[in-house]
């Protein structure tokens, strides 16, 4: 098969937040909230659900490889050829994939952190090296140490924006220069799957520099604003012969038929994405609100989470968190133990979440 390094010794497997059943089972509690996930609280798109059940007679057939209808829909909507497009099985396995097809063993991956935890894992898998970028103050980027930061050893630079954990986002005219100063052979990845949150007049998408013949990749996903991170649909965007390279170590159907379906009518659920950015915008509001009035220090987002300053006694107050049934990520993985990052909820989630923390910080 691929060329994969056996080096794994050194990876650790992904750990996702608690799921919702497993707390309920540990501690017999009647509610659990989880705010761990940056998943869509209001809930799939209905669009995407009623294409599932008109899929599910024909289950006995295999899906399409080549995701031909949802990638049409992909390209329509972002203005870009179907050949620019590669759906995935999550943008996770886009990760994985653009790792098999780009780096080899002693490579480098240069990544602003903390960040998303599957580029390391990505890059473990194949035998290269993390070179992390310390974020400036406030969890800014700072584009001339990204750029200082690349070797001649440097395959893929990775651009989350807006960034998990912190929320923060890279401007347009910061990428553009960041882009005009990488070097060819550098693949720049960006990440955009929390693009639709971000509010910020000088925020990007990314998708205009892939027009404009940057060599650049965006990625996105459905697990997020379109509420499908159970399906496991992603797609990227870049110029035809990146999309090329990436298709030579994809698995034909990667993809099942459902996922496929939904995934096509939420892009086009205009309605549901609206409500999401609205849920989200009011909530992000509720929860700063409450922060200041607690004396709690957040980093002001652009994304469908906030990173919140526990303190040092933070993971105290997660485990206390916990007991009570709210899930939260706890930010030491980050290497931020005085942080944990909320998922912005429901109206009813994130008042259940306050009350929570009152009573754990009193
Ligand atoms: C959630 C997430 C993804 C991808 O999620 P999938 O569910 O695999 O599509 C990618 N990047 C970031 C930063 C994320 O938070």
């Amino acid at each position: 098969m691929l060329n994969r390094v056996k080096s794994w010794k050194k990876i650790k497997p992904y750990s996702p937040g608690k799921p919702i059943w497993e707390l309920q089972e540990e501690l017999g509690l009647e509610k659990v909230v989880k705010l761990a996930s940056n998943e869509n609280p209001l809930g799939p798109s209905p669009k995407g659900v009623a294409a599932i059940s008109e899929r599910l007679a024909e289950l006995n057939r295999y899906p399409d490889a080549d995701t031909a209808a949802l990638k049409e829909a992909i390209s329509g909507k972002l203005d870009v050829s179907k050949q620019q497009v590669i759906v995935t099985n999550g943008a996770d396995e886009l990760i994985t994939l653009i790792s098999e097809a780009f780096l080899d063993e002693g490579d480098e991956i240069v990544v602003p952190s903390p960040s998303f935890s599957e580029y390391d894992f990505g890059a473990d898998l194949m035998g290269a090296t993390v070179v992390p970028v310390p974020f400036d103050e406030g969890f800014q980027f700072n584009v001339q140490k990204i750029v200082d930061a690349i070797t001649d050893k440097t395959k893929l630079l990775y651009i989350c924006s807006p960034n998990n954990p912190t929320g923060t986002y890279l401007a347009k005219a910061d990428l553009e220069t960041l882009l005009n100063a990488v070097p060819e052979r550098v693949l720049v990845v960006f990440d955009g799957a929390y693009s639709h949150y971000a509010t910020a007049e000088d925020y990007t998408d990314g998708i205009e520099f892939v027009k404009t013949g940057k060599n650049v990749l965006v990625l996105q996903t459905f697990s997020k604003i379109y509420g499908l991170a159970g399906l496991r649909v992603g797609f990227g965007v870049a110029s035809e012969g990146i999309i090329q390279t990436i298709l030579k170590v994809k698995e034909p159907f990667n993809v099942n038929s459902i996922a496929q379906a939904a995934a096509k009518a939420a892009i086009l659920d205009e309605d549901h994405v609206n409500a999401s950015k609205e849920a989200n915008a009011s909530g992000a509001k509720e929860l700063y609100q409450a922060f200041s009035e607690l004396g709690l220090n957040y980093v002001e987002t652009m994304s469908n989470f906030i990173l919140l300053q526990l303190g040092s006694d933070a993971e105290k107050l997660y485990n206390e968190l916990l007991a009570k049934g709210v899930i939260v990520r706890y930010g030491k993985i980050w290497g931020l133990p005085e942080y944990v990052r909320v998922t912005i909820g429901t109206k009813e989630e994130n008042k259940f979440f306050l009350n929570a923390l009152k009573e754990v910080l009193n």
